[in-house]
């Protein structure tokens, strides 16, 4: 960090922040630090890592300390939605929390990832109104994908999970809606089953696969009609071990990154009470994956 960002930071500056364990990986500081720089607010967006242990204390500390509010990362933001006493109806929705905003000594729990993901696939462009979904996942960030591709009207999803109670359990979330959209829950094999594939307009990994592993699970990119849309939540400076073999079968594609930044944009107007300016957020977290802007 250069020298001059400590000079200026003074009694009077205050502070967002994200929670996780790692969190040194995470690109928020850059995207959030870069919009406070450039609006000239006197605010600073810091990570700290936090054992799953210690996510109560830590909460319980952002009145306390006045911090604005705070972001969560892996692994907390399931156990959040069990802790914060106020939580948006997405947020109860989902199950899981993903910022938090401190107002008046209480916390308020919220979840911008759905909405985040939402903005991205209508800034992509995939026209996914009345067609076919797979969503591979069953974790809070599965959640989030099935709710955007509510959003974007898909009428049929299909949630794909190596456990299949957990994609049960999720497809069960959103049994309100099951009169108007057919969802499914199958296990891993589904990703080679040609019936389904053939109608799939987009197919999206909201799985840590590719992260934590090295390869993807087998799925029969071939069998996808030639416009289906591959989506990685997961983000990189190469492509993802979902995208690559999607890349190969000339099949268009993107990764999480522009998800992250719709999701950081909409979390700094909740923390801060102003929009970042349009592009700031993106070009850096460009600048730290080695791309261009
Ligand atoms: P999570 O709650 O821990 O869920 C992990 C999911 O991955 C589960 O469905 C799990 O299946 C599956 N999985 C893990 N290892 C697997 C393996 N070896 N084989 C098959 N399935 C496996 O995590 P999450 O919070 O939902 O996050 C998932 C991913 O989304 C993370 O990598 C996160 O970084 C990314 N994400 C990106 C953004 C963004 O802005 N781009 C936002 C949110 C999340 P089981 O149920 O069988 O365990």
């Amino acid at each position: 960090m250069p020298r001059e960002t400590f000079d200026t930071i003074s009694g009077s500056t205050s502070f967002t922040a994200i929670l996780g364990d790692p969190v040194e990986h995470s690109l928020s500081p850059a995207m959030h630090n870069a919009a406070y720089a450039e609006l000239g607010l006197d605010r600073r967006y810091l990570a700290f890592r936090v054992a799953p242990e210690n996510l109560r204390t830590a909460l319980r500390a952002i009145p306390a300390l006045g911090i604005r509010g705070i972001n969560l990362t892996v692994p907390h933001k399931i156990a959040a939605a069990r802790i914060i006493p106020h939580l948006s109806r997405e947020a109860g929705l989902l199950g899981a929390v993903n910022c938090v905003v401190s107002r008046g000594g209480r916390l308020f729990g919220d979840n911008t990832d759905a909405r985040g993901l939402e903005r991205d696939l209508r800034r992509i462009g995939g026209a996914l109104a009345e067609q076919r979904v797979i969503v591979i996942g069953a974790g809070g960030a599965a959640a989030s994908a099935v709710l955007a591709a509510i959003r974007v009207r898909a009428v049929e999803i299909t949630i794909v999970n190596r456990t299949a109670s957990r994609g049960h359990a999720l497809k069960r979330r959103f049994s309100e809606l099951l009169r108007t959209i057919a969802i499914d829950a199958r296990d891993l094999d589904a990703l080679q089953d040609r019936d389904l594939l053939r109608d799939a307009a987009c197919v999206i990994n909201a799985t840590s696969m590719g992260l934590t592993t090295r390869d993807f699970a087998p799925l029969d990119y071939a069998a996808t009609p030639r416009d289906c849309f591959f989506y990685d939540l997961l983000y990189a400076p190469k492509l993802t071990a979902f995208l690559s073999p999607a890349a190969r079968a000339r099949r268009p594609y993107s990764d999480g990154a522009g998800m992250l930044v719709a999701q950081g944009e909409l979390a700094f107007r909740l923390f801060n009470g102003v929009a970042p300016p349009p592009g700031v957020m993106r070009r850096a977290l460009n600048l730290k994956l080695g791309r261009d802007s």
